[in-house]
């Protein structure tokens, strides 16, 4: 089993490399350097503000000829998102039976990825709930929502998260119920052992195949941003503009807080180093993920950088792999500062039950989070749909995904490479011990 495993880890980095976007701009057979997609992204973005700034007095027109084909790309987001969250979390717990061989290392990599994650979205809530103030009400017929209050009891969440039957929780999008019903299945596949190893191979095709949709569906980002946020510049003009500053700086005060102060605590107090040299140490990774986006891409640099500050090469190259699948900090950090965002924009004002959900919800989708860039704003409808939030409130986000996605991926797998420190360090302080006692 642990044979197979393996292969199945070496199988899903592989997928995760092959599915890595180019972050740089490419060259097309006739010679001409194509745009890059960030690059695109960005130019539909610029495009979109003036667009829309331009058809102010033609709202309705942009509502009617331009907001459906935006309308089109984020169907298209939603169909995805079902698919990938099943496939992605059913590979992933598939690969967890390395962990079990693993044993300690394993133990302590799931509860350090876990509670930093956790922490992560919780300060990404509570700074978003701070300047919260700050964000505006957009108060066109358009964006008029009202809260899809379900649950009555205290428990509904918990109960609510458990499917009753095999199909709905694709059917409705219910992307909790996704997630248990794939932790299920993969935990079945584990248990199986070997009988199941056709079962493995399928997934994680089928996992290839759902994110290579999603990676088409992505290359259609210029045009959805553009269609999506027209109409949005059209109808609100310039306080949508001066939001997403707003919104875009709250993330990145996040993204630092939690660095400086998790990281900081984690790899001094269990790691046994300097934050400052950690920092320094990480300094090639962190500028390589800034500007490409991509964690698993980051991955070979990330290695390097680790094993150097002197995290043994037997954790690092299980860590690593393991955190640029499952390990999300800053994508859960986005996720929650957006969330609120988002409902702020829609005049919601979250319950502490709703919070609550979003925590969960966005630690788990940042366990199904594909490190590549753009994967964390397709996991973002499902964190949205979990509190009965508008998907379609993605619009206002999409067109600066990617700075978003810069200082997320920067902050994924600088989260990486502090628990492969700290795992190392604790297992030499165990096996120093045990020497000592002998
Ligand atoms: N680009 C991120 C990463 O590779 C994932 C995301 O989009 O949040 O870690």
């Amino acid at each position: 089993m642990s044979g197979l495993t393996q292969q199945t880890q070496q199988q899903m980095t592989q997928q995760n490399s092959q599915q890595e976007p180019q972050p740089q701009g490419s060259q097309n057979p006739s010679g001409h350097r194509k745009m890059s997609l960030a690059a695109q992204i960005f130019t539909a973005l610029i495009l979109a503000i003036i667009a829309g700034l331009l058809l102010q007095s033609h709202a309705d027109f942009t509502v009617n000829y331009i907001k459906p084909f935006g309308t089109i790309f984020l169907n298209l987001i939603k169909f995805i998102v079902g698919p990938i969250v099943l496939f992605s979390i059913m590979a992933g717990v598939i690969s967890l039976s390395d962990i079990r061989r693993l044993g300690s290392i394993g133990g302590i990599t799931l509860v350090y990825y876990f509670f930093t994650t956790a922490g992560a979205t919780t300060i990404g809530l509570f700074l978003a709930n701070l300047f919260k103030a700050y964000f505006p009400v957009l108060s066109t017929s358009d964006l008029t929502y009202e809260v899809q209050k379900t649950e009555s009891g205290p428990l509904d969440v918990l109960v609510n998260m458990f499917p009753s039957n095999f199909l709905s929780p694709i059917v409705d999008a219910n992307m909790l119920q996704v997630i248990i019903m794939a932790l299920f299945i993969g935990f079945a596949i584990i248990l199986l052992g070997d009988k199941a190893k056709n079962a493995v191979n399928g997934i994680n095709l089928w996992n290839e195949i759902f994110m290579k949709v999603m990676e088409l569906i992505l290359r259609l980002s210029p045009v959805g941003v553009f269609c999506l946020l027209c109409p949005v510049i059209a109808q609100n003009g310039s306080a949508v503009i001066g939001s997403l500053a707003k919104v875009l700086l709250v993330a990145y005060i996040a993204y630092a807080a939690h660095a400086l102060i998790v990281y900081s605590l984690a790899v001094r107090t269990l790691g046994g180093m300097s934050p400052a040299a950690f920092f320094k140490g990480m300094m090639p990774a962190i500028l390589f993920a800034f500007s490409s986006a991509s964690s698993v891409g980051t991955l070979p640099i990330n290695m390097d950088c680790t094993q150097k500050l002197g995290a043994s090469k037997e954790v690092s190259s299980f860590v690593l792999p393991l955190g640029a699948t499952i390990n999300m900090d800053g994508t859960a950090i986005y996720q929650g500062v957006c969330a609120v965002f988002i409902a702020s924009c829609y005049g919601i004002s979250l319950t502490p039950s709703q919070m609550l959900t979003i925590v969960l919800t966005a630690t788990l989708a940042s366990i199904g989070t594909a490190g590549v860039p753009g994967s964390g704003m397709i996991m973002l409808s499902m964190v949205l749909a979990s509190v009965g939030l508008p998907v379609d409130g993605i619009a206002l986000v999409a067109g600066v995904d990617r700075i978003f996605d810069m200082g997320r991926t920067t902050l994924n797998i600088t989260g990486d490479a502090s628990c492969a420190i700290i795992v190392s360090h604790l297992l030499d302080k165990a096996a120093a011990k045990k020497k000592a006692s002998k």
